[in-house]
């Protein structure tokens, strides 16, 4: 079965566009999946420690018929092959790779939460899911643009130039 995913990618180290542009590239070489759109790229401040460089983010939709615990492989095998590390809890990476979404499917395991439980709150992944997908309707039947007002645009920008 093919279902649509949504991916959310962040970076702050070691030319964080470069990361993220590659990353979206190395989805799309992977044989179980096709990257279907790719959100413009947003500049925002640090969530967490703010003694840290800017992000870069933004959200791409995908077709996979990967299992959920199989996608996460994937992207975890990305972001160790761009050098991520795991050290301080909201701190600087160079590639953070979160599956906000899997189809309408719910799940809840010591590797895995769908829907990625903290993408509700972020600005850097609902303006770009919003830009990729405004009709979206999420697991439970909330429409996503229920989420979308102008107290997001706070500390966030759009980039026009990639
Ligand atoms: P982070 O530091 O934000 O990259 O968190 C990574 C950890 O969150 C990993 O241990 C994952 O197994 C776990 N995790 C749970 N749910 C998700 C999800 N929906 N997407 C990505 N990682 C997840």
């Amino acid at each position: 079965m093919i279902t649509q995913c949504f991916i959310a990618l962040g970076s702050n180290l070691n030319s964080p566009v470069q990361q993220v542009q590659s990353a979206v590239k190395e989805l799309a070489e992977d044989r179980g999946i096709v990257v279907e759109k790719c959100s413009s790229w947003y500049l925002s401040k640090p969530y967490g420690p703010q003694d840290q460089p800017d992000f870069i983010n933004g959200v791409v939709a995908i077709q996979t018929e990967l299992a959920p615990l199989a996608l996460l492989d994937t992207l975890q095998t990305i972001e160790h092959a761009h050098g991520r590390t795991r050290d301080q809890h909201w701190g600087p990476r160079t590639l953070d790779l979160d599956l906000l979404l899997y189809g309408q499917h719910t799940e809840q395991c010591e590797r895995l939460s769908l829907p990625h439980p903290e993408m509700l709150k972020r600005n850097f992944v609902l303006l770009p899911l919003y830009e990729l997908a405004p009709e979206l309707i999420l697991p439970g039947g909330t429409a996503l643009k229920k989420f979308i007002d102008q107290s997001l645009n706070k500390d966030i920008e759009k980039l026009q130039q990639y």
